[in-house]
């Protein structure tokens, strides 16, 4: 199956300071894997374009894009939580990542490529229609979902999000949005502290305890995605494609492994192929173990271009 590859160079740039677990060598380890492992040579390359501001402002408020861009620092940093700041280059960067979502979605919708995966950065599923945090500025993925829903002539879309922390922020835009179905599985009691309740009727919401491996996995995955998700009938799918659940990152405990990836990615595949024309959008969140994320992204995207 023909998938894309949605980079940018603005993500190499942007960061937030030395030691930072949120840091560019993550695109890049990402991008030197799939490439020493031919796996680029499978995909279609992309450069994003940069989001225009109506489609950031179907998700962001306009005083909050307006409050961040005066936040700009032109040196050093301006932080907008203890672990999140802005450099010289964090708009750019924060503006391509949304627009990779955008062109992603434009060409899965379109039907040129069966699915896109966006290898940029900062990530996106804690910022809030209102607030920066958690090392998130814009809601790349939810620009993503807006636009397919505004523009591409979809009705209802899915949005699967794995990483090891709660999407408070994709689910805090969607809430209550009955053409937006949102399945989240997340460590229980780790930032953002939050998706123990549901927000709203579309939200299935399934915190795992620490330690609970793979058989917690499929258990949320078979139990409680995978109903909400063929009651849907998604005509797209997008994916919060965090990595932080791995065993070898220090962000959670869940323990998942590459063969965990493959695993879930393959459930979404089939759902896509049952309802969605196959039609994925795939979205860089978490992920700081540098040689696990690269493992672990190659796994899900072995899947999706159909190798594994
Ligand atoms: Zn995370």
């Amino acid at each position: 199956m023909l998938s894309a590859y949605i980079s940018h160079p603005s993500s190499l740039l942007h960061e937030m300071g030395p030691g930072h677990p949120e840091c560019p060598a993550r695109c890049s380890v990402i991008h030197d894997y799939l490439l020493s492992h031919s796996i680029l040579d499978l995909m279609v390359m992309h450069t994003a374009p940069i989001a225009t501001r109506p489609q950031v402002a179907r998700v962001h408020d306009a005083l909050y894009v307006a409050e961040l861009e005066a936040s700009a620092p032109t040196s050093g940093y301006h932080f907008v939580d203890p672990d999140t700041a802005m450099n010289c280059h964090t708009l750019s960067a924060a503006w391509h990542a949304a627009g990779a979502a955008v062109l992603a979605t434009e060409i899965v919708a379109r039907g040129e490529v069966a699915s896109a995966f966006c290898n940029v950065r900062p990530p996106g599923h804690h910022a809030t229609r209102h607030a920066a945090m958690g090392f998130c500025f814009f809601n790349n993925v939810a620009v993503g979902i807006a636009h397919a829903l505004a523009e591409c002539g979809v009705s209802r879309v899915a949005l699967v999000d794995f990483d090891v922390h709660h999407g408070n922020g994709s689910e805090n835009i969607f809430a209550g949005d009955d053409r937006v179905l949102m399945v989240s599985t997340f460590q229980r009691g780790l930032y953002p502290f939050s998706g123990e309740e549901a927000l709203g009727p579309n939200s299935c919401n399934v915190p795992l305890e620490a330690r609970s491996g793979r058989d917690a996995l499929r258990d949320a995955v078979t139990r409680h995605w995978l109903p909400a998700l063929e009651d849907f009938r998604p005509e797209m799918i997008f994916v919060s494609a965090g990595f932080d659940a791995h065993r070898d990152d220090d962000m959670g405990r869940l323990g998942w492994v590459e063969a965990d990836y493959t695993w879930i990615t393959r459930q979404i595949m089939d759902v896509a192929a049952r309802h969605a024309n196959g039609r994925i959008v795939s979205m860089l969140e978490g992920g700081y173990a540098l040689p696990a994320l690269a493992r672990s992204v190659a796994a899900h995207v072995r899947v999706l271009i159909g190798a594994d």
